[in-house]
């Protein structure tokens, strides 16, 4: 058998390097299940439930009320340490951190925590590494080393509130602080196409979404799935009743720049995957955000943003927003940002087209934390 090699355009990872299976991982009535398989009474499992998504807890000795004999088989057994922290590195006076983790194998992945006025967003990974290429962002050009479980990308959001609760994110004046302090939004726009590790991405959204204790009773509002096109699991993301904002991941509207930008369009085309954002549309009433990496005179033409509008105006009103974002140039790059001139002016063509057109805030550029920088190069 022949082994990939870094950055192929692959779409399964190997199921090697998964980790032990943890409480995240299992729906409430299997929770119950695999605690009555340890001899114990199937409430513990509720119990335990709470401690990890509502208290954040995960220490046997903070567990005091469950019997200490059931304590540390419980943790044993369904909440085995799955991320241990590598580092943590902080930006933007303290509102944003950037975290590097190691898993149980040795894989690296990192996730950021960036608080606002108003919310706290964290960014989280949902693969070692990523098999899409494209040839603009940092972790594309290591290719993919394996899939994360759920466990692994629910904890990275449980570590981030623990982070917050603990007063580790004390960035931002007095009357700035968001109150109760809590994660608000989640993005998948970390490492990996969370599409391409579909059924673990989806057990996370579950585990976020369901109301506490049995997992984190997050809003969907604040959710952000975002993906590079991946056409048959964007209709079934759609089928799944999770009403998620999806971003797709454009950067090009015609073919020809898209098959070099972002390799997965030999197999999706522009048009194809347009037309998958506007069904998810159709099927959730999220509107779709469109991501736009504005690369300097390689992506940035008057004549493309026109393109991108006609395409877009082509499948209705109100069902879109774009959010360009200046390129963070990856070392070694080609490219790098659009002028914040043209920038502007690519904005304006979109608004005046009718497009509503957010330029994306940047955070972490200085800790390698902005997007397309998450490299885990330790
Ligand atoms: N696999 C998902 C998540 C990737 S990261 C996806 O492709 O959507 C989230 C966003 O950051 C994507 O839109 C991605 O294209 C963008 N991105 C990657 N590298 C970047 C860079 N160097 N500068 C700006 N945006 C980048």
């Amino acid at each position: 058998m022949t082994r990939p090699r870094p950055g192929a355009l692959t779409f399964t990872a190997p199921a090697r390097g998964m980790p032990p299976r943890h409480l995240a991982d299992l729906t409430p009535l299997e929770r119950t299940a695999a605690v009555k398989e340890l001899g114990l009474p199937g409430f513990r499992a509720r119990q335990l439930s709470t401690h990890y998504f509502e208290r954040l807890v995960d220490k046997p000795e903070q567990m005091t009320d469950l019997p200490a004999a059931s304590r540390s088989e419980l943790v044993g057994d369904l909440l085995p340490r799955l991320l241990t922290p590598v580092r943590h590195l902080v930006a933007d006076e303290g509102r944003t951190v950037k975290s590097v983790w190691r898993l149980h194998d040795g894989a690296l992945v990192e996730s950021v925590l960036m608080r606002y006025p108003d919310r706290v967003t964290i960014c989280i990974s949902s693969q070692a590494g990523c098999g899409m290429n494209c040839p603009f962002c940092a972790t594309g050009q290591g290719g993919l080393t394996r899939n994360l479980s759920t466990a692994e990308i629910v904890e990275q959001v449980v570590a981030g509130a623990r982070m917050l609760r603990s007063g580790e994110l004390p960035g931002g004046a007095a009357d700035e602080v968001t109150s109760p302090l809590r994660v608000s939004n989640v993005v998948f726009m970390g490492m990996g196409e969370a599409l391409a590790n579909y059924s673990r991405a989806v057990g996370a959204i579950r585990r976020l979404l369901d109301p506490t204790p049995d997992g984190l009773g997050m809003s969907a509002r604040g959710l952000v799935m975002s993906t590079v096109g991946l056409v048959p699991a964007i209709d079934r993301l759609a089928g799944e009743g999770l009403p998620v904002t999806l971003a797709l991941s454009l950067h090009a509207p015609d073919d020809e720049l898209r098959d070099e930008l972002v390799p997965v369009n030999t197999r999706w085309k522009v048009g194809e995957a347009i037309d998958a954002a506007h069904r998810y549309f159709q099927a959730t009433g999220r509107r779709v955000s469109i991501e736009y990496a504005l690369i300097r005179d390689v992506n940035d033409q008057a004549w493309r943003a026109e393109r991108l509008a006609d395409e877009l105006t082509a499948r209705g009103r109100g069902w879109v927003h774009v959010n360009p974002i200046p390129l963070n140039p990856t070392p070694g790059s080609r490219w790098t940002a659009s002028r914040p001139g043209v920038e502007q002016q690519f904005v304006e063509r979109l608004r005046a087209r009718g497009i509503p057109t957010t330029v994306r805030d940047t955070r972490g550029r200085d800790i390698d934390g902005a997007c397309g920088q998450l490299a885990a190069a330790e």
